[in-house]
């Protein structure tokens, strides 16, 4: 993805923390970052950006269809780059941790389940919830979502 072309095609101003924000989830290791991930992340690159400001700049990426918007129900807003492929998530309680997955068996289920109520599937979002390998080594106990 040429990012410089996204941003302009979305018609946001090209600036260097919205540059830098879009980079880090291109770049990153961690495709899911919430507001105050990418504060510390640029934090560290010594940008300071505000928090409130980074909100607003994911919510225009997410608004223009840059980003997705994931609201899982363990805390804040997650972000991560909208690639045209749906996946489903695990998110962990303990930590934040959220990996991803496809399942076909799930996909065929859930159109069937639709189906089976007379409705036509748009859409779905699906979280599961539960404690990730390093949090289980680390015995950090389960919390409720
Ligand atoms: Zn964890
Ligand atoms: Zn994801």
């Amino acid at each position: 993805m040429d990012i410089l072309r996204e941003l302009r095609e979305s018609g946001l101003k090209v600036t260097i923390p919205r540059l830098r924000i879009l980079q880090l989830f291109q770049e990153g290791s961690i495709k899911h970052l919430s507001a105050d991930d990418v504060y510390k992340l640029l934090l560290a690159e010594k940008i300071d950006v505000g928090l409130a400001t980074i909100y607003r700049v994911l919510m225009q990426f997410a608004e223009a269809g840059i980003l997705f918007r994931r609201h899982f129900e363990s805390g804040h807003a997650v972000f991560e780059l909208n690639e045209g492929q749906h996946h489903d998530h695990l998110v962990c309680t303990g930590c934040g941790k959220v990996d991803e997955f496809v399942d076909e068996g799930i996909e065929l289920r859930q159109h069937e389940i639709a189906t089976e109520h007379g409705f036509v599937l748009h859409e779905h979002a699906l979280s599961l919830y539960g404690t990730c390998a390093d949090c289980t080594a680390k015995k950090v106990p389960p919390r409720k979502p």
